[in-house]
């Protein structure tokens, strides 16, 4: 007979186990599913869209399928001259390089941001230089770069280019960002990786800088599994542009060089899931939109849990819901936030650590931060894939709501 836990001597356990551990509960519970930050959302058009880019011949990143790929963005992005490349950290490197930088340049960005917005400027040799984000729209403060820009003119040592970034979906303001630059002839790189279907003032993305960048990495609204594109309204630096994401080969029968390039185009393959996703892009907007607004209205009585604003001139795709929780004003702390949303396999995230914070860039130059430091401390981006489920969501929710139940 076995011998329940509360007889058993605890110092002698019998040989087959107590009662619990050998009667166990059927069906067994089964551990909550894992909930990602933005999981890749297919269609059910991939395979097909692959095969009738093998069924072309071209296995290259060259061809009809990148060429539709291009054409599709443009129509898009409204973005006349496109470069489809196999991220969007590539696109930016070619962006530098059509514009020139050589080391020792600066080159000017919100510190707000990842990474990859200015890695390859730093591998170039350039500086990099942090400007503070606005609190009403976590961009570039334009307000700010008109200062800086002035003062740096004053030390006749003005930026290379100037890099707005459109964060989590949400356009900086571009119009400002334009004129401040305008005034001095410095140029526009805007890294609007994750801004796929975002628009300011009724202009998609991008639209109005001399280039733009985007990404179709994994966990972007749109993604072909890896890859990006340069937009640009001038052929003449799509064509540079072009030239070195393909080795920077001469019109020549022979291999001939004036320059190295970079192996930076896009696979036909991989253009085919971007084309097979792409239509969906307005779908995915409004999905995404709709998963803030219900965050935002489930948590909306909470004190000091306060959602990421949208200025009245852009319109987010809202890539990911982010939150700020201030527990100055009754909020729990975002990291205990971010642990019990983990302890139940759900993956919630900092915002981006602000670059002048990183070792990486410790001694780089920069202009105010605290706006960037604090929504650092605070925001926590949210479960917002396009395929997460109104159960999937009320859990999330849940869990938030219960930190203020202590
Ligand atoms: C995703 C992202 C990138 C990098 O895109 P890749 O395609 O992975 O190179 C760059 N900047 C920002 C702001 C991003 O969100």
């Amino acid at each position: 007979m076995l011998q329940t836990a509360r007889t058993a001597s605890p110092a002698a356990p019998p040989p087959w186990g107590t009662l619990a551990e050998v009667v166990r509960p059927f069906p067994a519970p089964r551990p909550p599913e894992p909930i990602l930050l933005a999981p890749p959302t297919p269609t059910g058009a991939e395979l097909a869209a692959i095969e009738a880019s093998l069924a072309t011949g071209w296995l290259a990143p060259a061809g009809p399928v990148p060429a539709a790929f291009e054409a599709a963005l443009a129509e898009t992005t409204g973005l006349p001259d496109v470069l489809a490349t196999t991220s969007c950290t590539a696109a930016l490197h070619l962006g530098y390089r059509v514009l020139g930088l050589t080391p020792g340049d600066e080159v000017w960005t919100a510190g707000l941001t990842f990474i990859a917005t200015i890695a390859p400027a730093v591998q170039m040799g350039a500086v990099p230089r942090f400007l503070d984000v606005t609190p009403d729209s976590w961009t570039l403060d334009p307000d700010l770069l008109r200062r800086e820009l002035a003062r740096a003119a004053r030390r006749g040592r003005l930026p290379r280019v100037v890099v707005p970034v459109d964060l989590f979906g949400q356009c900086a303001d571009l119009d400002a960002i334009l004129e401040a630059c305008g005034r001095w002839g410095v140029p526009v790189l805007c890294d609007s990786a994750a801004a796929l279907g975002a628009s300011l003032r009724g202009r998609h993305a991008g639209q109005g800088a001399l280039l733009a960048a985007f990404s179709f990495n994994g966990n972007k609204i749109i993604t072909t599994g890896g890859g990006g594109a340069l937009c640009t309204a001038e052929p003449r630096l799509l064509a540079a542009a072009r030239h070195l994401a393909t080795q920077a080969k001469e019109p020549a029968a022979h291999y001939q060089h004036e320059t190295t390039g970079f192996a930076y185009g896009l696979s036909s393959v991989l253009a085919a899931i971007g084309l097979a996703q792409l239509p969906s892009l307005s779908a995915r907007v409004a999905t995404k939109r709709g998963l803030f607004a219900r965050y935002a209205a489930a948590l909306a009585d909470l004190p000091g849990c306060t959602p990421m604003p949208e200025p009245a001139w852009g319109r987010s795709n809202r890539w990911l819901s982010v939150i700020l929780l201030d527990p100055a004003r009754g909020a729990p702390d975002r990291e205990q936030a971010r642990r019990a949303l983990a302890a139940e396999g759900i993956e919630a995230r900092t915002v981006w650590k602000p670059l002048p914070l990183q070792p990486v860039f410790r001694d780089a130059p920069r202009a105010g931060g605290a706006v960037a430091a604090r929504l650092f401390d605070h925001g926590l981006c949210l479960p917002s894939g396009c395929g997460l489920t109104e159960p999937q969501q009320a859990r999330v929710i849940a869990i938030l709501r219960g930190l203020w139940r202590g």
